[in-house]
């Protein structure tokens, strides 16, 4: 038996989405184990602090043995060697996705060849959702079922000064 193939799966995770756990549960069926990194180095204030996202992702997690969760700090391919990723596994949604994803893929391979990244289409359910929209939700206390799991919104309805939003009607 070979080394176990394990993928880091790099972001903010700001918060961490059901488009997010979508990809990681789809990445469970080609990978033995995941390591979710969530990146320090980006210059995007984040809204919910490190400590925070770690724990949001725990909790999701909590069940699934291969999968764990870490910060890091610095370039994401050497973040890759430190734990022993051979693969990183990233979401495509949309062209603008894509077109950015090869950036970031053209200057791994030049920064690192040895380590492949393995894309995965989002689903149609999923595609529409970013933490970016998700925050804007969250900023005016918009509803948040079908978004994130039902633990993360609880913590944030109770940020909420009015409380768990009504649903909108039909
Ligand atoms: P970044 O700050 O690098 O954009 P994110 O936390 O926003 O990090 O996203 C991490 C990864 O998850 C990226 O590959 C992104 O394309 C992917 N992703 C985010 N939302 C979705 C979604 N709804 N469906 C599929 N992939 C997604």
């Amino acid at each position: 038996m070979g080394a176990p193939k394990r993928a880091l799966f790099p972001g903010s995770f700001d918060p961490i989405t059901n488009g997010h756990i979508e990809i990681i549960q789809r990445g469970l069926l080609l990978f033995d184990e995941i390591v979710i990194g969530i990146g320090l180095n980006t210059s995007k204030q984040p809204m919910f602090p490190p400590q925070q996202r770690l724990r949001w992702i725990e909790e999701t997690f909590r069940d699934q043995p291969r999968v764990r969760v870490c910060l890091y700090e610095g370039l994401t391919v050497r973040f890759a060697r430190q734990i022993e990723a051979q693969f990183i596994l990233r979401g495509l949604r949309s062209a603008p996705d894509y077109e950015y994803e090869r950036n970031i893929d053209l200057l791994n391979k030049y920064l690192d060849p040895g380590i492949e990244t393995f894309y995965l289409m989002s689903s149609p359910e999923t595609s529409f959702v970013s933490s970016t929209l998700v925050r804007e939700v969250i900023r005016f206390h918009g509803h948040l079922e079908g978004l994130l799991p039902s633990h993360i919104i609880r913590d944030i309805y109770a940020t909420y000064p009015e409380g768990k939003p009504l649903p909108s009607l039909p």
